[in-house]
């Protein structure tokens, strides 16, 4: 007998370990922008896996692809060649302008892997002194869990009692050009790694010109800029990537979730020879990335953004959220409605609105999503959505807010 949605929450809690509070839903079953939970209820998800599921859950031609690739050929590792490597490499590389891409499975290696190639690159090319080079990062920043990655973080609870972090990580505000010329100045400055929109901390939207001046200032100073697109990338802000808004090319560029269509970690970093040619044998990898399977998920995938034309409906759908929950949302209780595509949050105002109990008013009302704190709701739909869908979860989000 299947286990009722309680029993779900009762035995996972029972025998995982307690890192994430999750929503309350046990879903058993996903199409398009839709999931059903194990006792039958339908939902629309306006969070898609932490904006991983663009093409939806199960999308066909994703569907199809896993199920003809895996029964060819899965995994050989880069110890040997294999015949989709070369296919993803230079599709993707021609797609967004790069000489090279390095292929790994999560984000979190993807922004291991910027980071020490622009290490080796401050110390072969730059002439930084061993073990003096210093990386900048903005606070607020999230690229995953390990060391590294919260070394970087700002927010104490991914980052107390895990340390000793890895030294020579240095933070500056979000969206401040005068403290990063600051830092640039410094010779021993190898990289400054930035989200062109910053996605966990609430869809956090630089001010015009912000990626521009990024630009200027890293060539200027020779640092080189890594844009982590890890969640803003991919059709998801309503451009293919988000450093097209302000048409600029970072040095280093970070691809992932969304990669492979959803359906397993695809990650990808993406630079020219100068760059990239650091790197030598032995110097990095990783067992499953590159896979075959990954690698032609990887073209479907972004084959069929392409076609589906991902972009032009984020924004168009983007625009829709933004301007209905703008104009209908309780304002005294929301205050703020921001993001850019469909990579959106709302601000509450924390003394009329419980964000966790709002989620679970969204919940009842048939939509799922998740708030980041006290503060923050995010919303993340599939970039496949119809304007009926939007619409019916823009209508479930004011009804839910509204009369919270
Ligand atoms: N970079 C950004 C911008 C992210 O938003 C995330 C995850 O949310 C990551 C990196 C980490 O990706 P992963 O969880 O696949 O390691």
């Amino acid at each position: 007998k299947a286990a009722t949605s309680k029993e779900v929450f009762e035995r996972e809690y029972k025998s995982t370990a307690h890192n994430y509070d999750p929503l309350p839903v046990a879903i058993s079953k996903g199409e398009g922008v839709y999931m059903w939970d194990v006792d039958g209820k339908k939902y629309l998800d306006f969070f898609a896996g932490y904006a991983t599921l663009s093409h939806g859950h199960c999308h066909p031609t994703i569907v199809e692809a896993m199920r003809k690739q895996v029964g060819i050929l899965h995994h050989t590792s880069r110890a040997i060649y294999h015949d989709k490597m070369y296919e993803f490499a230079e599709y993707i590389t021609k797609k967004f302008n790069f000489d090279k891409v390095l292929t790994m499975n999560t984000g979190a290696e993807g922004g291991e892997t910027a980071v020490k190639l622009a290490r080796k690159w401050g110390y072969r090319v730059k002439k930084i002194p061993e073990n003096k080079a210093k990386t900048i990062f903005a606070h607020g920043n999230f690229w995953g869990r390990t060391i590294a990655a919260i070394s970087s973080s700002s927010s104490p609870t991914s980052k107390d009692e895990f340390g000793p972090h890895v030294p020579e990580f240095h933070n500056i505000p979000y969206n401040d050009i005068p403290a990063l010329e600051e830092k640039l100045k410094d010779p021993h400055v190898c990289a400054f790694m930035v989200e062109p929109i910053q996605g966990e901390a609430g869809a956090v939207v630089p001010d015009e010109g912000y990626l521009k001046k990024v630009r200027e200032l890293c060539t200027k100073y020779n640092v080189l800029w890594i844009a982590d697109e890890v969640q803003t990338g991919l059709c998801r802000t309503g451009k293919f990537l988000a450093v097209h808004h302000e048409n600029v090319k970072p040095d280093i560029l970070i691809l992932g979730k969304a990669l492979s269509g959803g359906v397993m970690p695809v990650s990808a970093v993406l630079a020219d020879d100068p760059v990239m040619e650091v790197f030598t044998p032995g110097t990095h990898g990783s067992t499953y990335g590159g896979n075959p399977l990954a690698c032609h998920l990887g073209i479907v995938s972004l084959e069929s953004m392409t076609e589906g034309k991902f972009d032009e409906n984020a924004k168009k759908m983007g625009d829709l959220f933004m301007s209905e929950l703008s104009s209908r949302l309780d304002r005294k209780k929301v205050p703020i409605v921001r993001g850019r595509g469909l990579l959106n949050a709302i601000v509450v105002d924390p003394e009329q609105i419980d964000t966790k109990y709002a989620t679970i008013a969204m919940r009842d009302r048939g939509l799922i999503t998740k708030h980041i704190n006290e503060k923050v709701i995010r919303f993340s739909p599939a970039l496949i959505i119809t304007e009926e869908q939007m619409r019916a979860g823009i209508d479930i989000i004011v009804d839910a807010l509204n009369n919270f």
